[in-house]
């Protein structure tokens, strides 16, 4: 069982000069006893602690660590454009030639712009979608994660402003009466309509959209004027390389990536249709690092590995072993569960466990077992699965959960 006296000292020294310890969802303070805060290394699938313990990593990052930690292709591509330079005062020619990639990518769009995070991109989108149509209101699904940005943020979350939020009506994902009326609320000052890829909010089980859901968002956007913008952050690149609506056969108008774009590397993007064409080249945002090329070669890198490899399909396969053996797993030990969404980004809910309510003992004890020993799991987020785990690493994994589920159903009994 692993043993976290380097990872003890690194606390003591974070909460003397990090206030709260450590950041938001990249904090361990709130996860079970056996979670580490601090890594050091990562190759493939695999990654170490500060104690050098070894995990198998079925978080990858919170999404970004597509093709696995340290792929070859990508770290080549990085270190040449390294080499060469990263930041300048203008962008580097890489960002052309990426451009060009995503834009031919994404059936829908004509065009792409860049940034950093996902929270650059998501707002990035509605301003465009408020420059083209001139008005003001987003609709949302009640529950989604946007971003950190105040306009995305619940109001009421201490430093934030009522002002911060204004302009939005919230609908249900997946009603589509919700978002009827959410849209006569807003009436002819409708700018956009915010999708997720799907339904993936911490607390409850994850749902793919209803195709009736996906045709009546587009065709509202079309007979109103509005964007409809998918934000595509978390499950872009690795469900489809065209977009996560892609297999509804509905595009948006916009999409809003970041993640999976580079591997890791720090990169966001925007890409729109070009009717919104005039409207993106006339608002006004930037950043310092935005144009920076060594994200960029590894975007590039990323995308054609992902093109040219089995690297999708293997996702999805690597993740149906899992499901079948978590499930099964379950099943024999008497604990009753749910275990929702595409099999590349699970999420395991405990019958029993509240999770809306964050009362989840059930999932705390689990994740907590396992990654004593060594398998990297999360008790209230969706895991992410990525094409450098092999079979071998869900054998190797399901062996820990075995005895987690034991442990669940010691402590708790079966349901
Ligand atoms: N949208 C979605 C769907 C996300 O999952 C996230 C991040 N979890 C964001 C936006 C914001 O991305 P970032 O944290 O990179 O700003």
């Amino acid at each position: 069982m692993n043993t976290y006296l380097k990872d003890q000292a690194l606390r003591e020294r974070a909460r003397r000069v990090i206030p709260g310890g450590m950041y938001g969802h990249q904090s361990a303070a709130r996860l079970p006893e056996g979670f580490p805060q601090f890594f050091t290394r990562g190759e493939g699938s695999h990654v170490w602690d500060a104690d050098g313990n070894e995990y198998i990593d079925f978080m990858c990052a919170y999404g970004p660590i597509v093709l696995g930690h340290r792929h070859a292709a990508v770290e080549q591509a990085a270190a040449e454009q390294r080499a060469r330079g990263d930041c300048f005062s203008a962008p580097t020619d890489r960002i052309v030639e990426l451009a060009e990639l995503l834009t031919d990518l994404t059936p829908h769009a004509g065009w792409t712009l860049f940034a950093k995070n996902g929270t650059d991109a998501t707002v990035y989108a509605l301003a465009v979608a408020r420059a083209h149509t001139g008005r003001r209101v987003v609709l949302r699904a009640g529950g989604a994660y946007h971003g950190w940005a105040p306009v995305w943020q619940a109001e009421g979350r201490p430093g934030m402003t009522a002002e911060d939020t204004a302009h939005q009506f919230s609908y249900v994902y997946n009603d589509f009466e919700s978002v009827r009326a959410a849209a006569e609320q807003a009436g002819d000052d409708l700018a956009a309509i915010l999708v997720s890829a799907f339904k993936h909010d911490v607390g409850c089980d994850q749902e793919l959209p209803d195709p009736g859901f996906a045709k009546g968002v587009r065709e509202l956007c079309d007979a109103t004027g509005a964007v409809l913008i998918l934000d595509d952050v978390r499950a872009g690149f690795r469900l489809h390389l065209g977009g996560s609506w892609a297999t509804l056969g509905i595009e948006p108008d916009i999409s809003a990536y970041s993640k999976a774009i580079a591997n890791g590397y720090a990169l966001a993007a925007v890409a729109g249709s070009d009717r919104l064409r005039d409207a993106a080249a006339s608002i006004f945002a930037t950043g310092s690092f935005w144009f920076a090329g060594v994200a960029m070669a590894a975007s590039i890198a990323t995308l054609t590995t992902l093109q040219t490899s089995d690297a999708l399909p293997h996702m999805e396969r690597v993740g149906a072993l899992l499901r079948d053996g978590l499930c099964e797993q379950a099943r024999s030990h008497g604990v009753g569960i749910s275990y929702t969404g595409p099999v590349q980004m699970p999420y395991l809910i405990f019958e029993g466990d509240e999770p809306a309510r964050f009362k989840i003992r059930r999932a705390k004890l689990f994740a907590g077992e396992a990654a004593k020993r060594g398998v990297y799991l999360h008790p209230s987020h969706n895991w992410f699965l990525c094409a450098a785990h092999s079979e071998d690493d869900i054998v190797r994994a399901l062996e820990v959960t075995d005895v987690a589920f034991a442990k669940v159903r010691a402590s708790f009994g079966g349901s």
